[in-house]
């Protein structure tokens, strides 16, 4: 086995349904080691759904996982994104610009990618949410020097031909998908969804491992929009899953259910935490929720996920904002 092939997975292309291929995408992220774009048939061509993430080499394992299922690029016809994401969305310039398609995506990504074309810029907005969640100031400052080099993994910020707004239809050899807004992992996070086969993409809404993540500072409450969206998603009874991360899986029922108790279980502990510590802030109160496994969560992870929790307890007015300007937010019950 070469060093390559030892350190970092390679795209792999598999056929999981006649006209849906699932082609795995290899990322650089501790812990999550691929991503999913998937390929489905459209006529002489294909939709491709997600891009993977942009690297050096990275278009390679696209043509590379596109190649294991006799697909080309230039099979692209068009191009959906589920969220803005650099997982999802990085390479959506390299693949427009090889291709010429048209890329499909919600329009909630402004805010969200505004920084994207500026690392700078971006470590900036990090350190400002992170020291109003109470993030001491030179432990931040360090982590952040660490990281600034970083590769933000998007190639470049382009717009969407179309909005990918409900109403609109994704039209494929297995028939049309339509569009279900599912925000709070992402500000324009949406699923695909097929009746016919009871299909669905869901991009990092719902994956078969439970795995949490919220955009934080864009939209008012994104732990309640994620909790609204998985509504969402129940009522559409789907019957297999896509998920963009990992296998296919088709309990549904069990996943979302499973997401949902994960989530009021943090939101239960952390008005606990109020209830007995309060005023306090979303850094402080971390180790009451989440307790010895914080030390096996990267930080930015769980102070965002702190930080959508008092929002939608203080949304919910349950816990209210104490702070004084220019100081921190701590929250103390309502
Ligand atoms: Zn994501
Ligand atoms: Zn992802």
């Amino acid at each position: 086995m070469s060093q390559t092939t030892r350190k970092r997975e390679l795209g792999r292309g598999e056929r999981v349904l006649p006209g849906v291929w699932r082609l795995r995408l290899p990322l650089p992220w501790p812990g999550v080691p691929h991503g999913n774009a998937w390929a489905l048939a459209a006529g002489d061509g294909i939709v491709l759904v997600d891009t993977g993430i942009h690297e050096p080499g990275s278009m390679d394992q696209l043509v590379r996982a596109l190649d294991q299922v006799n697909l080309k690029l230039e099979h692209i016809k068009l191009l959906v994104c589920t969220h803005a994401h650099s997982d999802h969305y990085g390479q959506a310039a390299s693949i427009v610009d090889a291709t010429g398609c048209e890329l499909w995506m919600h329009p909630n990504y402004e805010e969200m990618l505004k920084h994207a074309d500026d690392p700078e810029a971006a470590v900036s907005r990090r350190i400002e949410i992170a020291l109003q969640s109470g993030v001491p100031e030179a432990p931040l400052r360090a982590f952040m020097e660490q990281r600034k080099n970083d590769n933000p993994g998007i190639a470049r910020v382009i717009a969407p031909d179309r909005p990918l707004l409900p109403g609109v239809e994704v039209e494929t050899d297995l028939g049309t998908w339509s569009v279900h807004e599912t925000p709070g992992h992402a500000p324009n996070h949406v699923c695909l969804y097929q009746p016919d086969h009871r299909l669905l993409i869901s991009g990092d809404h719902l994956l078969g491992r439970v795995s949490l993540y919220f955009d934080v500072g864009y939209t008012p409450d994104p732990a309640g929009e994620f909790l609204h969206s998985l509504d969402v998603v129940e009522g559409l009874d789907a019957r297999l899953c896509l998920a963009g991360h990992g296998r296919t899986f088709s309990d549904l029922q069990a996943h979302i259910e499973a997401n949902r108790a994960l989530v009021h279980e943090r939101l239960d502990k952390a008005l606990e935490v109020v209830r007995e510590k309060g005023p306090i802030a979303p850094f402080d109160a971390a180790p009451g929720v989440y307790g010895d496994a914080i030390r096996h969560i990267p930080p930015y992870w769980w102070t965002t996920k702190m930080i959508a929790y008092m929002r939608h307890l203080e949304v919910t007015g349950r816990v209210r904002n104490v702070s004084e300007p220019g100081e921190p937010d701590k929250f103390e019950l309502a």
